[in-house]
């Protein structure tokens, strides 16, 4: 990297990934994509993350998705044996909401709120801050990654956060592969290329033309074996991506509600992939995990009760009924969340099948 990088500069995100193209050459996607999210000046989720403006997710939509999940927890600690102490822990937590709605519900469960120590993992200091006014009534710990979590039984909840990992993408050329690569057009603007053939890295490959590769999929299943081989665990990932594929070609950014070209205005755009749910479990299950799924969002939720919690929670609030009823629709539904999003569950061995996963 040149020094030219190490700075906010004037011009803003887009000037500073093209001096680093015009020094060092294109770069791959997996680094435009982490310099968009994560860059500590003009990164989206640093600077602006744009919740229920640029993008919506599940516990944005409805209390019910939050409620759900915090039941699901407290299913599996009770398969733990109930310890009296257990690790909940959160991946990208947003604004807190889904949190917010775990711990509401974890009250109800005798024994279970008070085993809780909550640690949250979080990349963006303006969401940390978000995140501790809407759990403002809680005590949350903010880390950088699970390994700072205390050791012993473990929770893990993540909803919408492995698309954010950032993705390596290899485009087929006859027996070879190229990486795709962010350059600089004769005009200056940012633009797609591809670089020389080179082997795939290991490990990865396809049928189809092209594939996705995100390696912070690879360091999630390494901490969370190396966790749960010491305690008993369990992590809930849910997420958008295909259950039967390899995602190809599913690079998008988001905002203002519509999708956009990802090279337009970096940083100033959501950015998100499909998320292998195939491969994530290959990898687990050769690392020691116990995978159960991919299933998808509306069976999930379904067999966790969203319908029964919609029509309790609708009778309690007549005048919402009729809004209470439409927002876990769009979870479950088809033609909405239900089929496109997954849940994917990675236990330590010995733990039996967890809620929702069942065949
Ligand atoms: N789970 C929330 C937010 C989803 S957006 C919801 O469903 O509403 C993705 C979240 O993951 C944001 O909080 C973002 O800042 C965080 N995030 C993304 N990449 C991260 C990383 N590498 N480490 C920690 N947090 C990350």
């Amino acid at each position: 990297m040149t020094g030219a990088v190490t700075g906010a500069g004037t011009g803003g995100l887009r000037a500073r990934i093209a001096e680093i193209i015009a020094s060092d050459g294109p770069i791959p996607v997996s680094l435009y994509m982490l310099m968009c999210l994560h860059d500590p000046w003009h990164g989206y989720y640093a600077t602006r993350a744009g919740f229920n403006r640029d993008f919506t997710t599940a516990p944005e939509t409805s209390q019910v998705f939050g409620e759900l999940i915090g039941l699901w927890a407290a299913n599996q600690w009770f398969a733990m044996g109930q310890p009296r102490s257990v690790q909940l822990v959160e991946l990208g937590p947003g604004r807190g909401t889904m949190m917010r709605d775990v711990l509401r519900v974890a009250a109800s469960v005798p024994g279970f709120r008070d085993a809780l120590s909550v640690s949250l993992v979080e990349a963006s200091p303006l969401l940390r801050k978000q995140q501790l006014e809407t759990l403002s009534r809680h005590a949350v710990s903010h880390v950088d990654t699970i390994e700072q979590v205390p050791a012993g039984p473990t929770i893990i909840l993540a909803n919408e956060f492995l698309d954010c990992l950032p993705i390596r993408q290899f485009v087929r050329d006859g027996e070879q592969w190229r990486e795709r690569q962010i350059g600089l057009a004769a005009d200056g603007a940012l633009a797609f290329g591809l670089a020389p053939p080179a082997p795939l890295p290991a490990d990865i490959s396809s049928p189809q033309d092209q594939i996705e590769h995100a390696p912070g999929l690879d360091q999630i299943v390494d901490v969370l074996a190396a966790r749960f081989r010491q305690d008993p665990g369990c992590a809930l990932f849910v997420d958008y991506g295909p259950a039967d594929t390899a995602p190809a070609d599913t690079l998008r950014a988001f905002r203002d509600g519509a999708q956009v070209d990802p090279l337009a205005t970096p940083g100033e755009a959501d950015l998100t992939a499909d998320v292998d749910f195939l491969r994530l479990r290959r990898l687990s299950e050769a690392a020691g995990l116990t995978a159960h799924g991919p299933v998808t969002h509306g069976a999930f939720l379904q067999r966790l009760g969203a319908r029964q919690r919609s029509d309790v929670l609708a009778q309690a609030n007549p005048s919402r009924a009729a809004e209470i009823a439409q927002t876990v629709e769009t979870l479950v539904s088809p033609a909405q969340m239900g089929e496109r999003f997954k849940a994917l569950a990675l236990c330590s061995t010995g733990l039996s099948a967890p809620p929702g996963f069942e065949a």
